[in-house]
């Protein structure tokens, strides 16, 4: 795919490889965009390295002393995500996810001096299930957990194995299996 190419590239095509991506997810069902992400950045080691995702994409990920789960903050369109600093690493690990589901599925390219927060990923709108579903599937591709399932590989060591806490992988099983 054209866009792996630029990951590599000069800083400058990094932002262009952005709007390529998200033209790219126009139109793809929010459960085939985390794939589609994986692929093209050429993401292939288990855990997800989200933080190394956001960094490609050039956006800023910072620790904040908050009851919010996550933060969202754009200044001059520029996305700095903040994630609750005393959350566990996988809640973290989630936290950048959800965001990044939603600054590819749900925020503008004109973005400016905006907050987004999120107390907690549990609401029932359409925007966050998407977000909690794409942060779902990029930590947890589908095709690699439908595999360590049928191998009956036991529950703590798949969490482990993709960096994710017990809940987000019941979830993902019960959703995709
Ligand atoms: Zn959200």
């Amino acid at each position: 795919m054209k866009i792996a190419k630029n990951v590599s590239g000069a800083k400058s095509k990094i932002s262009m490889m952005w709007k390529e991506l998200k033209n790219l997810l126009k139109g793809v069902v929010s459960q085939r965009s985390a794939e589609i992400i994986l692929a093209a950045l050429e993401i292939k080691d288990r855990p997800v390295d989200i933080f190394a995702i956001a960094n490609l994409l050039e956006v800023k990920v910072r620790t904040a002393d908050t009851k919010d789960e996550v933060l969202l903050h754009f200044s001059e369109g520029n996305p700095t995500i903040f994630v609750r600093h005393d959350a566990p690493s996988v809640r973290q690990r989630f936290s950048v996810a959800h965001a990044l589901g939603h600054l590819f599925l749900h925020s503008e390219d004109n973005n400016s001096n905006i907050y987004f927060s999120d107390a907690s990923f549990n609401s029932n709108s359409i925007m966050e299930m998407q977000a909690n579903r794409f942060a779902a599937n990029i930590l947890i591709p589908e095709n690699e957990l439908i595999e360590l399932v049928e191998n009956k590989t036991p529950k703590n060591q798949i969490a482990n194995y993709f960096g994710v806490s017990e809940g987000v992988l019941s979830w993902q099983i019960s959703d995709i299996l």
